[in-house]
């Protein structure tokens, strides 16, 4: 009983099939196996202070660091991977990438002084249809191994916004502006903000969310960190 119950708990934290490639691993590390862990399309840009996530919100919003873990480009498995976390239920995977991550922040040494980390918050229609915010999942497991806490109330959606991704560059600053409140700004007062999404297209979501924080919270310094980013950030900017 207390052995089935100890595999069942263990199957949930190490599961036997690898998240991306789905096969059957016995060394899969969080979840991974080894071949995906060599194949992953990394950016690196985690340990450069200056590069192209960095530089895409320079003169747009102030930042102190921006990253992205990996490309997200062709029709490669770590591409469905992200769509099955979007779109898919597989909201583990999600927490399971946040892991590697944020171990990978931590290493990286530019991002020591982070007090909290704060995902990009869905309206409460599109949570309850989908069932969960797969940034939530990435962000508590960035901030896990981060060893820092998750604010997931501090900031919420005002509007059930369509999604962005059939949108024209125009007619995406209009679907976001005022997108986010920040309903709580004493809790982030002071404070080094991660703001954690998961995938960079644009950047001009996480624009209108990092301004609405620094409107309501002048004093807060703010990062951020996207699992993936398109080879080529479409720059909208006005
Ligand atoms: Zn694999």
């Amino acid at each position: 009983m207390l052995y089935s119950a100890y595999r069942a708990i263990r199957s949930l934290v190490f599961p036997s099939s690898c998240i991306v490639c789905g096969k059957h691993v016995d060394d899969a590390m969080h979840g991974i196996c080894m071949q995906c862990r060599l194949d992953i399309p990394l950016t690196n840009y985690l340990h450069r202070e200056n590069n192209p996530v960095k530089e895409r919100f320079d003169g747009v919003v102030p930042i102190e660091q921006g990253s992205s873990f990996m490309f997200y480009a062709g029709n490669s498995i770590w591409r469905t991977m992200v769509h099955r976390f979007k779109y898919g239920g597989a909201w583990k995977t999600a927490y399971t990438m946040g892991r590697w991550y944020g171990a990978e922040l931590k290493a990286s040494g530019l991002y020591d002084d982070v007090d909290v980390v704060v995902p990009v918050p869905l309206h409460p229609i599109k949570l309850l249809k989908r069932g969960y915010n797969q940034s939530t999942y990435l962000a508590e497991g960035i901030a896990h191994s981060m060893a820092v806490a998750v604010d997931r109330r501090s900031t919420c959606r005002r509007r059930n916004n369509p999604s962005q991704a059939r949108r024209g560059a125009r007619d995406r600053w209009e679907n976001v502006d005022n997108l986010f409140k920040v309903r709580h700004p004493e809790r982030l007062r002071g404070k080094h903000i991660l703001v954690v999404d998961d995938v960079l297209t644009s950047g001009a979501t996480l624009t209108v969310l990092m301004r609405a924080i620094k409107a309501a919270v002048p004093d807060c310094r703010i990062s951020v960190a996207t699992l993936a980013v398109t080879k080529y950030i479409t720059t909208i900017d006005r």
